[in-house]
């Protein structure tokens, strides 16, 4: 592209809910914007991670100036030590958002290597040729701010994850002016996230949901159970006031939350009075009704503490019946179900449960505006050409239909797809070109090594079962030495079906046989077997395990 293009796009976040990653390119500079990761679903098996394609950024690593990261939730800060590892960069963010990073840059051990600078809404930093200051904002966890890039074209904004709550907590209140002074100077391009797009109206203040957390500690008569995002720290403080409030001392259950909470607390952004933590040891030494428990798993995750406890797995801590259980919460789309299961098996138990943002148990409110503050930060802003982030496909459309409904031109709208370009020059934006994207798969410690076709074959396993086939030749004049040795796993159980088997066997013989007679020189062996078993099975059984010939040469 020539010298004076700004070109933006996204590596994640685009059509997905996870992985966000947004770039930035004038000239030489390259700014990152986040870097999320993704939770695997059903289609991915057992795969832990899933991340971004960084190839561009490899092949032009050293034009990279920072990654920026917009604000700690997994979605923006969960791909960061896989990418550091890859491309080390310096790191900017506030001094929540760093306190989070640094749990993952411990774990991973490059706490010490990587360069962090620490941001706040009134911070100016240069980065090459490109100017950058920030912008307060609320969402569900605090410390998040919303970026304005001056370019030698223009100045982008990237919202980043955003509300417009005017009665936040802790008096966090979103920089309005600022936003409405960065719009009135001109703005040329917003990115701007898409999440609520399809929810009408504005969405609640936070502080809704202290009242109802409030209430239902005030009505229990035992043991209260309480889960929520160890991140939403806004939350867990109103808890915590809650706690205080009705006489009861608090226990943290899960690994996140006991992490999340200490930093929150270490930094100024969540107060405990001294003495309400108690080890989980203390629950049962305490009156049922002085004890309440802030737990992980509010999104079903089937090892975390609120599903061990609807399954009584965990050690040391029962529900009892009578006991409350509240989930503050909103299933992100797709955990609805595993959350459900929780609940039915918390009811089994005997237990009286909370959940739900209906306006009798309010429990939650969400942190992403919905369509009429989309509209306000698109009002304040006033950009002339606008991209929908964050968000699937439906939620860009309706975040389009809401640009044009408060001006913006239809044409200077791009709904886009990961990889694909806007390349802005003398202020006329294109998109015509794309950069490489695509997921890639974090397994164990691998990072990539697990693709599409590792994941076919897991699918396959998964449904069809494997057989493996033994087959041993001798070197010199490739007859073989002993009978073929059928092994099968998740196909058919060998008592049942030893027919099958030494049908399976027979056919090895005379495939190989012919093969030793026609073309024994060739390497062959390997794919007849496999496709004449493949061809004999299906026609028995009409299923088409995974073959895997095994063939040794003495
Ligand atoms: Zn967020
Ligand atoms: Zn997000």
């Amino acid at each position: 592209m020539a010298d004076n293009t700004l070109s933006v796009f996204a590596l994640g976040g685009i059509n997905e809910i996870g992985k966000n990653m947004y770039v930035l390119q004038y000239a030489d500079d390259i700014i990152v914007i986040d870097c999320g990761s993704k939770f695997p679903d059903e289609s991915t098996l057992g795969v832990d991670l899933i991340i971004q394609d960084i190839s561009y950024l490899q092949e032009n690593r050293e034009k990279i100036r920072a990654l920026i990261v917009t604000h700690g939730h997994e979605d923006h800060i969960g791909g960061i030590p896989y990418l550091l590892k890859r491309l080390p960069m310096p790191v900017y963010a506030t001094r929540l958002t760093l306190g989070l990073i640094q749990i993952k840059l411990k774990e991973h051990g490059l706490l010490r290597s990587t360069e962090l600078v620490q941001l706040n809404a009134d911070s100016d930093i240069e980065l090459g040729t490109i100017n950058t200051t920030f912008f307060k904002v609320n969402h569900s966890i605090p410390d998040c701010l919303g970026i304005a890039f001056q370019t030698p074209v223009g100045t982008v904004v990237h919202t980043g994850d955003f509300k417009f709550d005017l009665t936040p907590m802790n008096d966090e209140y979103p920089d309005i002016h600022k936003m409405a002074e960065i719009g009135k100077k001109g703005v040329l391009l917003l990115l701007s996230e898409s999440t609520n797009a399809e929810r009408p109206g504005f969405t609640q203040s936070e502080r809704v949901v202290g009242d109802h957390i409030e209430d239902a500690f005030r009505k229990a008569d035992q043991k209260i159970f309480i889960s929520t995002f160890a991140s939403n720290v806004h939350r867990v403080q109103q808890v915590v006031d809650a706690a205080q409030k009705t006489n009861r001392k608090l226990a943290l259950l899960g690994r996140s939350m006991v992490n999340v909470v200490s930093v929150a607390e270490e930094l100024g952004y969540l107060t405990i009075p001294e003495g309400m933590l108690i080890e989980a040891q203390e629950i049962n030494r305490l009156a049922p009704e002085r004890v309440a428990i802030l737990c992980t798993g509010s999104q079903g995750e089937p090892m975390a503490a609120l599903s061990r406890l609807a399954s009584s797995a965990f050690r040391g801590v029962s529900v009892l019946p009578g006991d409350t259980i509240i989930v503050a919460a909103g299933p992100i789309p797709g955990n609805e179900k595993d959350v459900a299961r929780i609940i039915d098996n918390l009811y089994r138990l005997g237990a009286k449960v909370v959940y739900g943002s209906g306006q009798t148990t309010g429990m939650h409110v969400s942190g992403h505006a919905h369509q009429e503050e989309l509209k306000l930060m698109l009002t304040l802003m006033k950009p002339t050409y606008f991209i929908p982030i964050h968000g699937e496909y439906r939620m860009l459309y309706m975040h389009k239909l809401l640009a044009e409904s408060v001006g913006v031109d239809s044409d200077n709208i791009f709904i886009i797809n990961n990889g694909d370009v806007v390349d802005i020059q003398q202020a006329v934006a294109r998109q015509t070109r794309s950069v490489e994207a695509g997921e890639v798969f974090v397994d164990g410690l691998g990072i990539g090594d697990v693709g599409k076709i590792v994941l076919r074959d897991r699918k396959l396993l998964s449904e069809e079962g494997m057989l493996v086939i033994m087959v041993t030749l001798n070197k010199s004049n490739r007859q073989l030495i002993t009978d073929p040795d059928t092994i099968s796993r998740g196909f058919v159980f060998d008592p049942d079906s030893a027919d099958l088997i030494n049908e399976v066997n027979q056919l090895v013989m005379t495939t190989a046989a012919e093969w030793r007679d026609t073309e024994a020189n060739s390497r062959n062996l390997k794919r007849k077997i496999k496709n004449a078993v493949e061809k004999m099975l299906y026609a028995r059984t009409k299923r088409r395990p995974m073959i895997l010939p095994f063939i040794i040469q003495i």
